[in-house]
């Protein structure tokens, strides 16, 4: 049964994004290009090692490049070293408009004044991973898998970063991984089947490093499941070489989860990295972070996973920014996360919609957020309500069982509270 009760439903209107952004233009695929660069070899701007020696990492370097630097960025990257450093690859940088203060590029690796603001809620470990630590460098939160820190080191530096405690070591956490106790805590666990490694950024490691690293955890009977969380494709789509890519074949089941925000950061160069990821059998999936101003729009979020499946990638899960110190002035609402789901499901591919969760402050992991579409369950039937806002019964008895009859019984606006 059918009703059309679009007018009873709440479904939030697809809102503009303050740049006006327009769907298909964020949908083309350029390249970064070279910028201040132009006169360095082809051989040094395509090789990952040159792009990292020569990161911008210091406010000299920043105000040469970005002319345009406000005064709240200015200071917030004088104080960056002491909280989390300042760290953006040459390839990266170039994606950013200096013409444009807001740009969403921009809001994520330029520190800014508002990261030494810090509200009472807010925590330097979000997610609680300390308090889940059963040796340096290991999270053990869930039953069945752990979150193996590989390296304290990123190829450029996210504002908003849930691990800005330990990531650059700009806070005097003196991350120490130890491997042979991760290993061997592993090891000696056989409920754990899941191992996902992270930091940091894992594919800084050389090869040889990470081979040797997935060969030892391979080589653990019960652990069924490899996975590299990374953000290196995106900020140094260079490092994803035919050699990487050859070494990573050989420890399948591996999967990969890359990190986008926008869709600006998908280029022709990532394109073509995460292609050859793909050709070498990694599922791809993507995480996003829910960020003001950056992708906090229907219109931004639907161009980002659309171009994400044309780039091969599954978007796995958008997040919900975590309570970092310093991040309130890049966390946007729950209420704008719901809108967004809103707006995906049902108006686009259902493998390009993510499922949205907060990570529960303090370490109860992730919850999945969703609009409401049971609208009811009662005696007789369920109630619920498509992407159209259209009414439909599902029926069903109280206890679950399925109904001899359908309830037949008209859908009154009253049951839906
Ligand atoms: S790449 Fe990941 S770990 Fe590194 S700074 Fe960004 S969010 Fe943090």
């Amino acid at each position: 049964m059918q009703a059309d009760h679009s007018s009873l439903i709440t479904v939030a209107p697809t809102s503009v994004h303050t740049g006006h952004a327009n769907a298909e233009l964020l949908k083309q695929f350029k390249s970064a290009g070279r910028g201040y660069w132009h006169n360095v070899s082809e051989a040094d701007w395509n090789d990952w090692r040159w792009q990292l020696k020569n990161r911008i990492t210091t406010v000299g370097q920043l105000e040469k490049f970005l002319p345009t630097l406000t005064p709240e960025e200015l200071a917030g990257a004088k104080l960056a070293n002491h909280k989390l450093a300042l760290g953006i690859t040459p390839y990266f940088f170039n994606l950013i408009d200096p013409a444009d203060e807001n740009c969403p590029v921009r809001r994520q690796v330029i520190p800014r004044i508002e990261e030494t603001h810090t509200a009472t809620w807010e925590l330097s470990d979000p997610c609680g991973e300390d308090s889940h630590s059963p040796v340096p460098g290991l999270v053990h939160r869930y039953p069945d898998r752990v979150l193996f820190l590989v390296t304290d080191r990123c190829a450029s530096y996210c504002r908003y970063c849930t691990r800005s405690r330990l990531v650059s070591n700009a806070s005097g956490y003196d991350f120490h991984p130890d491997y042979d106790k991760q290993i061997a805590y592993i090891a000696e666990h056989p409920e754990i089947r899941d191992v996902l490694l992270s930091g940091g950024d894992p594919l800084l490691l050389s090869d040889d490093k990470l081979e040797n690293l997935l060969s030892r955890l391979r080589a653990i009977p019960h652990v069924e499941f490899l996975r590299i969380g990374t953000r290196i494709p995106i900020f140094l789509p260079q490092r994803i070489t035919p050699e990487l890519c050859a070494m990573l074949k050989r420890f399948h089941p591996l999967f990969i989860s890359v990190h986008t925000n926008h869709p600006r950061e998908l280029t022709v160069e990532v394109r073509e990295a995460l292609g050859r990821l793909a050709d070498a059998g990694v599922p791809l999936g993507n995480q996003s972070v829910l960020l003001k101003h950056v992708n906090d729009s229907p219109e931004v979020m639907k161009a980002l996973v659309q171009k994400l499946l044309m780039c091969r990638v599954r978007p796995y899960y958008i997040y919900q920014c975590d309570l970092i110190s310093g991040s309130a002035h890049l966390r946007s609402s729950v209420a704008k996360g719901l809108e967004i789901m809103e707006n995906l499901r049902g108006h686009t591919t259902g493998y390009a919609v993510p499922t949205y969760v907060i990570d529960a402050p303090g370490g109860g992991g992730k919850v999945p957020v969703n609009p409401e579409y049971v609208l009811c369950r009662n005696a007789g039937r369920v109630l619920i309500r498509n992407f159209e806002g259209k009414v439909f019964e599902y029926p069903e008895t109280a206890d679950g069982k399925p109904c001899r009859q359908p309830a037949r019984k008209k859908i009154e606006e009253s049951e839906f509270v």
